[in-house]
């Protein structure tokens, strides 16, 4: 994500203490365990109901009729699972819109609705661990936004031009598809949509065709790349499209709305340039194919929905798109184990802004490095860039993040610093990681313990004691 317009905001307790009361349930020792109901929650410390225990996701099938005129999306979603626990009942997260029915292999299954946006089905037949199972929701209704007060708009929204789009964070899938909700779970998603004939979509991954039927155009996307929920998407407008290829042959699709500057359409021409840059920085890029979003409405942020990022209208500069594509390696291959870890996401991708700056433009990143520590308010040193409480994860990580990340860099010593910033991704691709694994792979890497740096930037807030402030050769010129 990129908010530049995102202002500091206060923590909420009240969430923070949610946090204490959701586990996740195990099975017994006995066989394959006495079926007993999936957690209601995914277990992460600052949003413990977004996602559900008891079950991994592999493939969301979503099929979607949308009308622009009347709001009303009809949905049908096949998801393909395995139990990791014996399930008597398990639930997956939808907010608000109506269920119709629900089979679990094949079955028809009882399901309720619970708490702010749970659907609690129970199968006719428990579902036993280690089994894969496969559930078929048919729902509908008029999608709406979530309204945080503190994380500003997340999930389905209407455009001036008529049409919609989807995306949110930390959350934006539960709004428009059911779902396990949460970024430790992450699948392929495969979306067939319809919409009236003059309107156009576009989704996440690859094209896979388009045909009509009584109801419009249905327009086939597959993500084949394991995709964590909230980066997600789909998008309708009346699009003009851009297709292009990286040398590999990767497909890049990049869609703008009606009214889009020509010079940002200039600047998304570069993607290849760009996608080539950050693989030579982060290693070979993780993901199946590759594009942009670029709406015309100006929302408060960017977002970096797998292999094609969303923009807001007012963003659509080089700096934006190589930050969320960036992102395709610190965030979506690799994301995050709970939110606390977002600076995994957001230095990274703020950081790749600065190397592009520099081998592209010709910034001196020390200057930028010690004019930034020069000028930098004591605000600037407020916050921590690990668990920086709910509603308040965003508030630091652009700003000091980078910085901080430069300081490691000269820290841990450049060559280990490369090195680290190209193998990490690999190292966990299409999985999750948290700061402390970060942590401790950069300390294998470059022979150092790196705790007080780590407390001084990362894990505690102030400004650094000159060691970590003005490593190596970051030391400003005497006098
Ligand atoms: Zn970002």
């Amino acid at each position: 994500m990129r908010a530049p317009h995102r202002s500091a905001v206060t923590v909420a307790a009240t969430l923070t203490a949610l946090s204490l009361t959701t586990g996740i349930a195990s099975a017994g020792q006995d066989g394959w365990g006495r079926p007993t109901p999936g957690s209601d929650g995914g277990g992460d410390s600052y949003y413990p109901q977004d996602g559900n225990g008891g079950y991994d996701v592999s493939d969301y099938n979503l099929k979607v009729t949308y009308a622009p005129d009347s709001h009303q999306l009809t949905g049908l979603q096949t998801v393909s699972a395995r139990a990791t626990q014996s399930l008597s009942s398990f639930n997956l997260d939808l907010k608000g819109l109506t269920v119709d029915s629900v089979k679990v292999n094949g079955l028809p299954a009882k399901f309720t609705r619970t708490g702010d946006h749970e659907v609690v089905i129970t199968p006719r037949y428990p579902l036993i661990r280690g089994l894969p199972f496969r559930a078929v929701i048919a729902y509908h209704g008029v999608p709406e936004a979530i309204n945080d007060p503190l994380l500003g708009k997340n999930g389905w929204q209407f455009t001036r031009s008529g049409g919609a789009f989807a995306a949110g964070e930390p959350k934006s899938a539960t709004t428009w598809y059911p779902v396990n909700d949460t970024p430790r779970d992450k699948a392929t998603f495969h979306l067939a949509i319809t919409v009236p004939d003059e309107w156009g979509v576009i989704g996440n991954g690859r094209e896979a065709g388009s045909y009509k039927t009584e109801a419009g155009t249905t327009h086939v996307w597959s993500e084949d790349t394991p995709a964590a929920p909230y980066m997600t998407t789909v998008a309708i407008d009346k699009w003009t499209f851009d297709r292009q290829q990286r040398a590999d042959g990767t497909p890049i699709v990049s869609a703008f709305a009606p009214g889009t500057p020509d010079k940002t359409k200039q600047a998304e021409a570069r993607l290849p340039e760009i996608l080539d840059f950050l693989e030579s920085k982060f290693g070979k890029y993780p993901v199946d194919a590759a594009g942009g979003i670029f709406l015309a409405e100006p929302i408060g942020f960017s977002l970096e929905t797998l292999s094609r990022p969303i923009y807001s209208g007012r963003a659509g500069n080089i700096s934006t798109i190589v930050h969320e594509n960036a992102h395709q390696w610190y965030g979506d291959s690799v994301a995050v184990d709970h939110w606390r870890d977002v600076c995994l996401n957001e230095c990274f991708a703020s950081y790749a802004t600065w190397l592009w700056a520099q081998e592209k433009e010709g910034q001196d990143l020390k200057k930028l490095y010690l004019d930034r520590v020069a000028s930098a308010p004591d605000s600037f040193w407020a916050g921590k860039l690990y668990d920086m409480g709910p509603g308040n994860e965003f508030t630091y990580v652009y700003s000091k993040g980078p910085t901080a990340l430069h300081a490691l860099s000269k820290y841990m010593g450049q060559a280990a610093f490369d090195r680290v910033l190209k193998t990490w991704p690999a190292l966990h691709r299409d999985g999750n990681a948290s700061m402390q694994e970060f942590q401790h792979y950069a300390e294998a890497v470059s022979h150092k313990d790196l705790q007080g740096f780590f407390d001084a930037w990362i894990y505690g807030s102030g400004k650094p004691s000159a060691e970590y402030l003005y490593p190596g050769d970051l030391k400003p010129a005497a006098g």
